[in-house]
Parts: structure tokens; C-alpha cells; sequence
């Protein structure tokens, strides 16, 4: 079936940066075929998107679905004080409460303009399979995602921060992670569900677990993505604990190049950012969780100029109750002015970021990313009609610098996933009742 989107503003984010005032966009099942101004000369469904932004879906590089079910917790703590808050409820996670709440984080990203959710997913406190219950959230949901299977295995014993009933030994995290892999990992185009490895970060992992998951992923070709330089507490950790900084700390582990991304780097000098943009090892850049945490601020504009992929998260719900992902466009564009001045990243920068720069960080820019032909059908429609976007001239700026707009269709491989405001999958309401539920049993 060919779809057309018509008379909308088009941001393709291609190579050239290309826009169109009033344009279409033309889609034959799961693939773009044409982009351009004015009408498309082909026949097709057509949809009137007057007054309408049409960009690429938005990519999350870096989310804990599960923390949708402990939202509102430790809510004036410091990392490493709501981490240890957090732990002891987390260990009472099953794999019901996983889907619940996975299933709510994806319907409101969806909601949000995100088409792709990258979820780092290291609690694995029974023996329910949490990885299962994420697959079958994202597919209830309809959207991408990359499931990262994190791993935990350096307790409070072996100097770590998580209470050692919440690890993993490290065979059992290696084998948990080529399990996923194994049952889930599907490289095709198209694919709705990849895995990657991911050790949760140098405070809870070991440094053996650390080189033996970047082994296990270069064997499998899958990504590697860890916590990285979050906050001044983990740089002092790192520094009395190995003599280096956490930047220095992954290089010597294998651990950056360009199958890897890395959550938040907000602490690195001038030696780790050139490093990060000469390997190309990406950065998922999470300002709302670094606000509610006052880790810091990234310094994005230092990583873009060097060459390094920076893509935006949202990170888990329970450092950013909101959770929605067109408000990190605008967040990424206030926090690198705060830091670097007013012109330190422009709007169109922003939703790069949103798009291109997250589609790099998850190896995927080939299919995702931009509007252009022969790539995946994964786009967002949003409405800029009525008060709150009225007058203003440049539908990116409403984009970026407004709120987050309502969503006229978000489509991922050209099926339908909102419409209208409204989630199309499954029951909004339902989903809600379920997570209340979930919640509730948690605590
Ligand atoms: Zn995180």
C-alpha cells in the first residue's frame, strides 16, 4: 500500500540538512520511496498534513524501562544515594511488574515522537525472564527496540555500590547476555528487536566481567553500551580504585570504538573527548536525568566538533518522571547553552541529535535516522495547529524551543502506532491501570 503525507512541513535531516515549507513524503509498506516539495505526482492513500512537522522518529539511546514502576522515589538524592535507595526495591522486580512498566515507558515514548527505545535492563533479581518481558512490551507497543542486557556483578563485598543479593556472578552474566542474544538478536533491516551487551557501569561491575562482555559482543556482532563519567563521586571512585579516570578506565578495557555507547559522559577533559570523537564511540546525552540528579552538564558541543555520535535519552523514569522524549530536544538545546553559551547548539542540531545522532549511536543510520528514500518508514507527524504554536514561523523552533507537540501519526516501518493524539496499538488506559497495579505490588 503507498501512503502520501502531504502539504506539511518536512525536516528530512539528510546529509544536506534539506526542508521543505509544504511537501510530501511518499511510502510503500515499511519504505520511504520519495521526499520533496509541493504534491507527489503518484497515486496513494493521501493524508492532508496541513499545519503539520514531519520529521524522522526519534531514537532513545538510553532508558530502564523497569524504573517506570518506581517513579517519584529518593527524589532530592545524589546518584549514588538514590542508587542505594532504589536497589532493595528493584530486587523485588518479577518479569509482570518488568512488563508492565516497559509497556508504559514505550507508550508514552511512542507518544513523544520515539519510534526506537534503547533500554538498558541490569536487574535480574529471580529467576522470571525480564528479557522476554521487554520483547513482548515492545512488541505490544509496536515500536524498535535495542535491548541492552545489562549485568551487575560487584556487590558491596567486593567494594561495589549494589548489596550483593542484587548481583550476578559474572559466569551467569555472561551467560545470561549470550542467551539474549542467542533467542532474540535479529541483525536484518527492519528488525524490531535487537540485543546488545551492557555491564551497568565501573561502580557495580568487574573489571573481568567489563573485557569478557566486550569479547562476547565482538564475537556475536552486537553493540556494547555501559554507564559512563556520570558523576564526580564515580571519577573519584575510579581514580583511587585503578589510577585513572573512567574515560581512561574503558579505553584500557576495550571499551570504546565505534560499536560502542556510552550513558551520560558528562565528566571528560579535552584527551577523553577527542578520544570519544577519534574511535566514533557515541553518547546517549540524558539532560532531564542529569538535572534531577545534578550530575552536570555534557559537553556536547566539544563531542559533536570532535566527530563522536551523540544521541539523546531520557534514562529511567526514576530520574526523570517524565520520560518523554521530544522534551529532551528542547532540554539538550537548554543545558549546552547554559554550559557553552548561546551558540553552542542550534535548534536543527537538537533534533539531529534526536535522530541522526542516535540512529549512529545504535549502528542504524543506514536505515534510520532521516527522511530519505530507501530508508525505514519510522516517522513522527507532529501538529503544530492550534494555540500553542501559533505565529511561530519555523516549525523546528516550535519543535525544539516550544512544548513537546501532540502527534497527528507517529509511524515505525509505516505502520501506525499513534494517531491522532492517541495510542493506536493498545489501550492507553488499560496499559495505565496495569503499571498503578504493578507499582503498587512493588512497594
Ligand atoms: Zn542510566
Amino acid at each position: 500500500m503507498t501512503l502520501i503525507l502531504e502539504n506539511a512541513a518536512i525536516a528530512s535531516v539528510d546529509a544536506d540538512g534539506a526542508e521543505h515549507r509544504s511537501g510530501h513524503v511518499v511510502i510503500d509498506g515499511d519504505t520511504i520511496t520519495a521526499v520533496g516539495p509541493g504534491p507527489a505526482g503518484v497515486p496513494g492513500e493521501r493524508l492532508d498534513a496541513a499545519g503539520c512537522l514531519v520529521t524522522p522518529g526519534l531514537v532513545n539511546t538510553h532508558h530502564h524501562l523497569y524504573q517506570w514502576a518506581t517513579r517519584g522515589l529518593a527524589a532530592d538524592a545524589t546518584l549514588f544515594e538514590w542508587l542505594v535507595d532504589l536497589y532493595p526495591v528493584w530486587k523485588r522486580l518479577d518479569a509482570g511488574i518488568t512488563h508492565a512498566a516497559a509497556t508504559a515507558g514505550m507508550a508514552h515514548l511512542a507518544m513523544t515522537g520515539c519510534t526506537t527505545v534503547a533500554d538498558h535492563h541490569y536487574v535480574f533479581p529471580q529467576d522470571s525472564d525480564q528479557i522476554e518481558a521487554l520483547v513482548a512490551a515492545t512488541n505490544r507497543i509496536g515500536v524498535r527496540a535495542h535491548l541492552v542486557r545489562g549485568s551487575m556483578d560487584r556487590g558491596e563485598s567486593d567494594g561495589g555500590l549494589p548489596p550483593d543479593n542484587l548481583v550476578e556472578t559474572t559466569e551467569a552474566a555472561l551467560l545470561g547476555t549470550e542467551a539474549a542474544i542467542d533467542a532474540h538478536h535479529d541483525p536484518a533491516r527492519n528488525s524490531r528487536i535487537r540485543i546488545a551487551a551492557g555491564p551497568c557501569s565501573p561502580f557495580s561491575v568487574s573489571e573481568d566481567l567489563m573485557r569478557q562482555a566486550a569479547d562476547l559482543a565482538r564475537r556475536k556482532g552486537v553493540r556494547l553500551h555501559t554507564h559512563l563519567a556520570e558523576t564526580l563521586d564515580e571519577e573519584e571512585q575510579c581514580v583511587a580504585e585503578n589510577g585513572c579516570t573512567p574515560a581512561e578506565y574503558a579505553d584500557k578495557l576495550g571499551w570504546l570504538g565505534d560499536d560502542v555507547w556510552l550513558a551520560h559522559t558528562v565528566h571528560l577533559n579535552g584527551p577523553a573527548i577527542r578520544r570519544m570523537g577519534a574511535t566514533r564511540t557515541g553518547s546517549a546525552h540524558c539532560p532531564t536525568s542529569n538535572g534531577r540528579l545534578g550530575t552536570g552538564i555534557a559537553p556536547v558541543r566539544d563531542l559533536l566538533d570532535a566527530g563522536a555520535p551523540v544521541g539523546l535519552g531520557v534514562d529511567g523514569a526514576a530520574s526523570n518522571e517524565s520520560g518523554g522524549l521530544g522534551e529532551e530536544l528542547h532540554q539538550a538545546l537548554l543545558q549546552a547553552r547554559q554550559r557553552g553559551g548561546p551558540t553552542a547548539l542550534a535548534v536543527r542540531e537538537a533534533l539531529w541529535m534526536g535522530t541522526m545522532g542516535g540512529a549512529r549511536c545504535l549502528g542504524r543510520d543506514g536505515e534510520l535516522g532521516s527522511i530519505e528514500p530507501g530508508k525505514l518508514a519510522d516517522l513522527a507527524v507532529w501538529n503544530l495547529n492550534g494555540l500553542r504554536y501559533a505565529g511561530i514561523e519555523d516549525p523546528l523552533a516550535a519543535l525544539v524551543l516550544g512544548a513537546t507537540p501532540p502527534l497527528k501519526l507517529l509511524l515505525v516501518g509505516g505502520r501506525p502506532v499513534v494517531a491522532d493524539g492517541e495510542l493506536r496499538t493498545d489501550d492507553e488506559t488499560a496499559i495505565a491501570g496495569e503499571l498503578a497495579a504493578a507499582s503498587r505490588r512493588l512497594r
